[in-house]
């Protein structure tokens, strides 16, 4: 599974289609921009009137930045990158805004701090935090009374401990519920809904950079005798039994998917279907070599195919599925591949 580091990560995982991703990427960056540069805005226009001009200028060159990165965002997407950057910029907007105008410029600090919570891991947010109170303190020191400046500090510390637990416990809570949408429960490995979101990004890819990638679809024969002779709960025995034997042969690159009660894809990025093939084949030996159940033979037939030119998710495995379906036809525990 992939590693979400903030709640912007975990949304953008989840999000389905690529328009849908799109919008997302530019949401929460453009919303912060516009506010960002609203807000400031005001404020420029009233320095400028009262001929305070290092405040304005500063003011100005922070609407531009906001400008500028919101803009950056919605044209290129790259919102992992852009997200520490927008961080530190509306920081150094704070921290140069009490230093230019005064400390009674602080309060700016809380929306600030929260949008770096949801922007960045929250350890690097809490870095951020402290670095941005440090740096504020001998300002508030100077212009505040003693009774302000606590208040501010505590109201501070209090307000970044609950966004970084808040943060923490949301994305274990997201972690968790990724888990449970994406993995199958009986095997550990990935369902139904993990194999579309890796088919959709390989498509993607392929579409992009012209990266092949092949896949397996295998399925045990007549594995309805094996309950029936043997009970259920050794057939879901013989399925984890399975998953091992082809978690063990398999490269880190590929992937493995529990699809139906007893089918199974293999993706292999990067591998042809001569590859892929040979995967298959030595699965197939690997599987029935191992004797699963007393008895009773247990043995695979696998369909293989190679992404193919504009070709969408569904029919790339509609074309596995079918070279499935030949491989049983052919008598089972074979392997055939697509056209
Ligand atoms: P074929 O060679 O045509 O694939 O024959 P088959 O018996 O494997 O196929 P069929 O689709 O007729 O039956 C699949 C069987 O897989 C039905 C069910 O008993 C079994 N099965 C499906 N899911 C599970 C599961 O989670 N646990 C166990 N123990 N058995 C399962
Ligand atoms: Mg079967
Ligand atoms: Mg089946």
């Amino acid at each position: 599974m992939k590693d979400l580091h903030s709640g912007l990560d975990a949304w953008r995982y989840l999000i389905a289609s690529d328009s849908e991703r799109r919008s997302v990427d530019s949401y929460l960056p453009v919303i912060l921009s516009v506010v960002g540069a609203l807000s400031v805005l005001p404020f420029m226009a009233l320095r400028y009137m009262q001929g305070a001009w290092v405040a304005a200028i500063v003011d100005a060159v922070i609407v531009v930045g906001f400008i500028a990165l919101g803009t950056y965002v919605f044209r290129t997407r790259r919102v992992q990158a852009a997200s520490i950057v927008i961080s530190c910029f509306c920081i150094a907007g704070v921290i140069s805004t009490v230093y230019i105008v005064g400390a009674q410029q602080v309060y700016w600090v809380y929306p600030t701090l929260m949008a770096v919570f949801y922007l960045v891991r929250p350890r690097v947010a809490l870095v951020l935090a402290i670095t941005t109170v440090a740096v504020l303190i001998p300002k508030m020191n100077e212009d505040m009374d003693l009774k302000t400046m606590t208040t501010v500090l505590i109201t501070t510390v209090v307000m970044s401990s609950f966004a970084f637990a808040f943060s923490r416990i949301t994305n274990r809570q997201r972690e968790r519920l990724m888990q449970l949408a994406t993995k199958d429960p009986l095997t550990g490995v990935g369902n139904r809904r993990g194999l579309d979101v890796k088919l959709k990004d390989i498509v993607n890819n392929h579409k992009r950079s012209g990266m092949i990638a092949s896949m397996l679809l295998l399925d045990l024969d007549h594995f309805k005798k094996v309950n029936d002779a043997h009970g259920h709960a050794v057939g879901d025995q013989t399925l984890k039994r399975v998953t091992e034997i082809i978690n063990l042969r398999i490269r880190v690159t590929d992937s493995l998917y529990r699809i139906g009660g007893e089918e199974f894809v293999v993706v292999l990025e990067g591998q042809d279907a001569m590859h892929a093939k040979h995967l298959a084949e030595q699965l197939r030996t690997l599987i029935q070599a191992n004797e699963l159940v007393p008895d009773q033979p247990v043995t695979i037939s696998t369909g293989v195919a190679e992404i193919a030119q504009d070709e969408t998710a569904s029919s790339w495995l509609g074309r596995a599925d079918g070279a499935l379906y030949r491989a049983k036809h052919a008598g089972r525990n074979t392997t055939s591949i697509a056209e």
